[in-house]
């Protein structure tokens, strides 16, 4: 697979954002280039979307690429976004950044400074109300999604989520994933804790803020490339 140029990435996002009224700000600078953040100008509900934690999946900053082309983030909540939060490891074709650090597991900690500066930013702004965070998975032959759910349980939504896949991926068959049991085909219905209990990912960070509704979404990366982005975008946008 060639190596996601992150820098070009960012300035296409940027250009694309601007133009929509979109406001970009710097959260901190790596050796690739800055990790931003980018905020709607529309009124609403605060909603949240992350992508690029893990170098090695380039799906997911395609996909928030995609979706604010398509004018997604243009409607109905008041959209941030972080499409490539690990610079140094997208610009390498690895998971963790430069430092060796999995981003994704350091929203307690916080060795990295990336994960610090995210973090911090996050807690000076409101809670989200709704989350996603776009990831692939190197070991899964379908997709899945976390759920983590403070509020109503509606099943239904998760069925929805997955029927708005099927024309690109079916659901993962295994009913374990990563250790994880699933309530149904694709759907792990997880708790507001982390595994490990010192290792948080941004999904428990956030749930531990507050927020009542996210999905971390995985796609195989197994999968053409066009496959997986198209695979996040259906999902993200079967959510109402
Ligand atoms: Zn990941």
């Amino acid at each position: 697979m060639s190596a996601f140029d992150p820098a070009s990435f960012l300035r296409e996002f940027r250009a694309e954002a601007e133009q929509r009224g979109f406001s970009a700000e710097t959260l901190t600078s790596t050796a690739n280039g800055p990790v931003l953040a980018f905020t709607s100008p529309h009124a609403g509900p605060p909603a949240y979307l992350s992508a690029g934690m893990h170098g090695d999946e380039p799906a997911g900053p395609l996909a928030a690429l995609e979706l604010l082309r398509s004018g997604y983030f243009d409607q109905g909540m008041a959209w941030t976004i972080c499409p490539a939060l690990n610079p140094t490891g997208l610009a390498a074709n690895t998971r963790e950044n430069a430092e060796g650090i999995d981003l994704n597991r350091d929203y307690l900690r916080r060795d990295s400074k990336e994960v610090l500066a995210h973090a911090e930013w996050l807690e000076s702004r409101d809670c989200p109300q709704r989350f996603f965070s776009l990831h692939e998975d190197w070991e899964s032959t379908g997709f899945y999604f976390y759920e983590i759910n403070l509020g109503e349980d509606h099943p239904e939504r998760a069925a929805t989520i997955l029927d708005a896949v099927s024309p690109w991926l079916p659901p993962e068959p295994e009913a374990l994933i990563d250790d994880h049991e699933t309530r149904a085909p694709g759907w792990i219905f997880h708790r507001a804790d982390a595994d490990l209990p010192d290792l948080w990912p941004e999904a428990i960070f956030l749930a531990k803020r507050g927020c009542p509704l996210s999905f971390t979404l995985e796609t195989p990366s197994s999968a053409k490339l066009e496959t997986r982005i198209a695979a996040h975008v259906a999902a993200v946008t079967a959510v109402k």
